[in-house]
């Protein structure tokens, strides 16, 4: 018994809202080939209810801290950048509070894979870009070991890093808005509709991947879309949900990460809504939470310890 009220606590279970009646454009056929990669630089298993509101079905979730790597024939991307391998020091500039949260989010992640080292097995060291997910300490952590790469962000998420090297919160690591500050580039977001979103940047222009808002779980997180010739089609979301059993159950994330991680509670559940939504539209489409290590295995295969998977 105690264990369930432990339980219902951490999970608190709210109901989402109905996303409204949307247009819907199709992903298009896809043309460019790709290959992707996921390189799992950290992670940590926790109990399930930690995951997703309710009951969950995991009875463990099991973490990744990725960084995917997306190779199109005009060059390669990275979508996040996963945990810093210098995380357990950067975290001791945050205050009291910031340093708790930390501790119990992202800081609870024990490193695997260094992302530059991962890079050069894969021979791709000189990536095009970075675009970020958005800039919390387990998606923007790498970039302390990709010094040159330049910072793809939606311009909300850049006024957040930018207001945190003035005042920080602890919202971002302020060593990762340092390393970041002098190459951060805003994302322009066309007024094109794509999928159920009404606004969208195509990164290569021949909609292999496609970027949109999903403001809610910080100021300017977005989701990603990526449909390559070689059948690899998902959309990565970063941390809207944290297991893919979110969208079946129709549950956001726990009480738990939704108060720690989410800067706007409602824009968020409105946005796991919308991935609902989705979902009903395109039930083939994989929907890829960052951190749902099983999806990612069931998407790139297992990581032996050898290359990273790539499809
Ligand atoms: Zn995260």
């Amino acid at each position: 018994m105690n264990k369930l009220i432990v339980s219902m606590l951490l999970t608190g279970c709210t109901a989402l809202p109905a996303a409204a009646p949307h247009p819907f454009v199709p992903l298009p056929a896809p043309s460019a080939k790709l290959e992707v990669c996921w390189i799992d630089t950290g992670g940590v298993s926790v109990p399930g209810g930690y995951g997703a509101g309710g009951a969950t079905i995991a009875e463990q979730w099991e973490v990744t801290a990725a960084a995917i790597l997306i190779r199109h024939p005009k060059g390669d991307l990275l979508l996040d950048t996963g945990i810093s391998p210098t995380a357990a020091e950067e975290h001791r500039e945050l205050g009291g509070w910031a340093r708790f949260v930390f501790s119990q989010t992202a800081g609870r992640n024990l490193p695997r894979r260094r992302l530059s080292e991962a890079l050069a097995a894969l021979g791709a060291t000189s990536p095009l870009a970075v675009l970020l997910s958005h800039a919390h300490a387990d998606h923007a952590g790498g970039l302390t070991d990709l010094p040159a790469v330049p910072v793809w962000l939606a311009a909300e998420e850049r006024a957040l890093v930018e207001s945190e090297l003035e005042q920080p919160r602890g919202v971002v690591l302020p060593a990762h808005a340092r390393a970041m500050a002098e190459r951060l580039v805003s994302l322009s977001f066309e007024p094109v509709p794509f999928a159920n979103y009404d606004s969208s940047y195509d990164v290569f222009g021949d909609g292999s991947v496609v970027v949109v808002p999903t403001f809610g779980h910080t100021p300017g997180s977005v989701a990603t879309f990526v449909n390559g010739a070689g059948g690899q089609r998902f959309v990565h979301v970063g941390d809207l949900i944290n297991l893919q059993e979110s969208l079946s159950r129709g549950v956001g994330k726990s009480w738990l990460m939704r108060k720690f991680t989410d800067e706007d509670d409602a824009a968020t559940q409105a946005q796991v809504a919308k991935l609902v939504q989705l979902q009903a539209t395109e039930p083939g489409l994989v929907i890829l939470p960052a951190h749902d290590r099983p999806a990612f295995v069931r998407l790139f295969g297992e990581d032996n310890g050898r290359l990273p998977p790539c499809r």
